[in-house]
């Protein structure tokens, strides 16, 4: 048996079939297309389907169900998306569509929550039950897994783990509010933290690492840059693994998960990242008791996406 699963992005849709050992076994991508109704993208993403089932000689018989992780809210059990901004979906029937064309059980979910599953049911988290998934990418983004399946909220909604407050008063957020978690805890933060010091460190090693221009800062030259004993570079990561703990810690106070993942572009760090924030993280820790949460950087990578929404159906049926 295979499972199909769709990233359906506002610039790609990229559809990929994966077998039972959650292995990613063939995949084509072809862009959304600015400007295309519904309809017309679904009918595309139904064809992308079945091009991937004819690239691997199965049909529509070997496919367990679909599952399609897109951004914005969606409503699994429904196959509809709800809202999403960025594809100008308002209320579509995506299961209704595909079926026109497949004859497949469909299923849709918001796309941070499928790279969350996929993440708990194949990746680092593989065989917890009780997962949060945190992604530190451009924001702060995120999913939880509650004895295995995901934990949607009363209105589909759960989740946004970067829009926590944790600065009062703080640096506005896109979503409104102000001290957001994610602009503190972002890639995009961390850059932004590394260019304030800089501009009065300019001797700094994450400077050079950046070509010279502090506008050109990645936070992997601040990672570098700690790493070849810059103490500039230090200074900013440790602030930046203490906002992240603080989030992280109170996730952990509130959800108490047996572990949870690091995603994002940032993962790649491995030790570097996660050994500093789980001491920080043990060091808030509720009247001082041990940390018994694991935390560990993914291990999937953007193909968490892909492989969790093809297995959304196993955790809905
Ligand atoms: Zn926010």
């Amino acid at each position: 048996m295979y499972y199909l699963g769709v990233d359906l992005g506002g610039m790609s849709i990229k559809a990929g079939l994966v077998n039972e050992a959650y292995e990613i076994v063939a995949t084509k991508t072809i862009p959304t297309g600015r400007g295309k109704s519904s309809k017309e993208v679904l009918k595309d993403m139904a064809m992308l389907c079945k091009d991937v089932l004819t690239e691997a000689n199965l049909t529509e018989a070997d496919i367990d169900s679909i599952g399609i992780g897109s951004p914005g809210i969606a409503s699994p059990e429904d196959g509809i998306i709800l809202s999403s901004s960025n594809l100008n979906f308002d209320h579509v029937n995506v299961r209704a569509e595909i079926q026109k064309y497949l004859s497949c059980d469909v299923y849709v979910e918001n796309d941070a929550n499928c790279a969350a599953l996929g993440e708990a049911i194949a990746g680092a988290a593989k065989g917890e039950k009780n997962v949060v998934v945190v992604t530190l990418g451009t924001g702060v983004g995120g999913g939880i897994i509650n004895d295995g399946k995901i934990y949607r909220g009363a209105f589909c909604g759960a989740g946004e783990v970067g829009h926590q407050v944790i600065v009062k008063d703080g640096i506005t957020c896109g979503c409104g509010r102000k001290g957001c978690w994610e602009q503190y805890a972002s890639a995009t933060a961390l850059i932004r933290q590394a260019q304030e010091v800089t501009k009065e460190h300019i001797n700094s090693k994450i400077v050079s690492f950046a070509g010279g221009k502090i506008e050109n800062i990645t936070a992997k030259n601040v990672f570098d840059a700690a790493q070849a004993g810059d103490h500039i570079a230090a200074e900013v990561l440790k602030k930046y693994f203490q906002y992240v703990a603080m989030g992280l810690t109170n996730l952990i106070n509130i959800l108490e998960p047996s572990m949870i993942v690091l995603g994002g572009g940032m993962s790649a760090q491995g030790d570097y990242l996660v050994k500093p924030i789980k001491e920080f993280v043990q060091a808030e820790m509720y009247g001082g008791l041990s940390l018994k949460t694991k935390i560990r950087a993914a291990e999937l990578g953007n193909p968490a996406g892909i492989i969790g929404a093809a297995l959304l159906g196993t955790t809905i049926k």
